[in-house]
């Protein structure tokens, strides 16, 4: 009955990890959740006092599709202030999420057939959003011994004739890598000689805590072409609920992208983006605050889990998650199972059951050597969960 694209979706593992969590709460089981990619942080205060004056305002109705002029001004001077470039209010397109504008990406540009580079290990998303339009995701590896550092020489040497689009996620969703400003260059030569699209999803940008953040639009005007820069409350204001995201391009990519989202969403809730306006717009001193929190736990959860016998994790230089080598664990085996333990999936759900412990397995991300752990929860959960692994894992025969 469902379509052929539904034979090889994968539901997004990292919802699913959490909501595992969540209906394991339910029941009562206390589990430590290392799953949500969100900070546990609230909304500031300031954000969710703007959605409410909107709501009394009566700004309740349908807004333009692209987004409310107001919201697309205040991303165009976010953009300039934050990152230096230039974007006018008609260069920009805010969705339901990041998650959202890059699915309208994918349905404006790709045709079947096209190649895709994503580098690897990699977001769940990128690869299942260019299969569900046809389009052929590639992975291109990146290696741990260099901290997960973009290899531009093995994305040149993955380019075909078929090659449209570059995928660059810095700082990166799993592995917390945050790419030089020498790789970016690379890669803008790459794409601009052999005439590729990039896609630059910098949602983790405001959690830069090693090197900083730059943005490959900013290269040069005919790398700014054919970029199209993605970000989201999300991350930086603790907004995930709220569901905005927003994309800056080139005009009529803009266009077609809203063209899209005008057959299928509309645009995003009314409330969120005056939300929105003010996350962005106004005092930024929230922001840093939560970043040097996460900072300072990035370095309690690293030192945690390279403690931990047969786990290994690079420090992350962004973003707030920790990509666990566990491979040293593999061979191992619990007290009365009948398999050792093989892969990511088999620590992911030992951890489950041993520790109360949820990890996304490292494999939905392109790496079954790796289980992800976000850290965006509090100390206490923190020391406690690295703990329950410990005490587990020493149960391992
Ligand atoms: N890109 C990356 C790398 C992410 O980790 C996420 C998930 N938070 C998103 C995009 C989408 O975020 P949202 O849809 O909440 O804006
Ligand atoms: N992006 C976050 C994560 O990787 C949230 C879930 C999702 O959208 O994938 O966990």
């Amino acid at each position: 009955m469902l379509a052929d694209r539904l034979k090889t979706l994968a539901p997004s593992s990292t919802l699913a990890v959490q909501a595992k969590a969540r209906a394991l709460r339910a029941q009562g089981i206390d589990v430590i959740s290392f799953g949500a990619g969100e900070p546990d942080f609230d909304t500031p205060e300031r954000i969710k006092e703007a959605a409410v004056q909107a709501m009394r305002r009566g700004q309740t109705k349908y807004t333009e599709v692209a987004g409310i002029p107001e919201l697309r001004l205040a991303v165009c001077q976010k953009l300039q202030r934050d990152n230096g470039l230039d974007y006018r209010p008609d260069e920009v397109l805010v969705s339901c999420g990041a998650k959202h504008a890059l699915f309208n990406l994918a349905v404006a540009l790709l045709d079947p057939g096209d190649e895709v580079l994503v580098p690897s290990p990699y977001w769940v998303s990128y690869p299942e959003q260019a299969r569900l339009v046809g389009a052929r995701p590639v992975a291109v590896e990146t290696k741990e011994a260099t901290g997960f550092d973009l290899d531009p020489a093995g994305l040149r040497a993955a380019v075909t004739p078929r090659t449209k689009v570059i995928v660059l996620n810095s700082p990166n969703n799993p592995t917390g890598a945050v790419f030089s400003p020498a790789t970016l260059e690379a890669v803008a030569r790459l794409a601009v000689e052999r005439r590729l699209f990039v896609v630059s999803d910098e949602c983790y940008e405001a959690l830069t805590f090693e090197g900083r953040h730059v943005s490959i639009a900013a290269q040069a005007p005919e790398v700014k072409a054919r970029t199209l820069v993605v970000n989201t409350c999300s991350k930086a204001y603790a907004m995930t609920g709220w569901r905005i995201g927003y994309a800056a391009g080139p005009r009529e990519l803009i266009r077609a992208m809203t063209d899209v989202q005008s057959q299928v969403t509309s645009n995003p809730s009314s409330v969120a983006q005056w939300a929105a306006v003010e996350a962005l717009s106004g005092p930024q001193a929230d922001v840093a605050s939560m970043a040097a929190e996460f900072d300072r736990r990035r370095r309690l959860i690293v030192a945690g889990l390279n403690a931990l016998p047969g786990v290994a994790c690079v420090m992350p230089k962004g973003a707030f998650y920790a990509f666990a080598n566990v491979s040293g664990l593999f061979g191992r085996s619990m007290k009365g199972a009948s398999a050792p333990l093989r892969g990511s999936v088999d620590v992911a759900a030992f951890l489950l059951e041993q520790a109360r412990v949820a990890v996304v397995p490292g494999v939905d991300f392109g790496s079954d050597a790796h289980v992800r752990l976000s850290y965006a929860t509090s100390d206490k959960l923190i020391r406690e969960g690295l703990a329950r692994m410990s005490a587990a894992i020493r149960e391992l025969l």
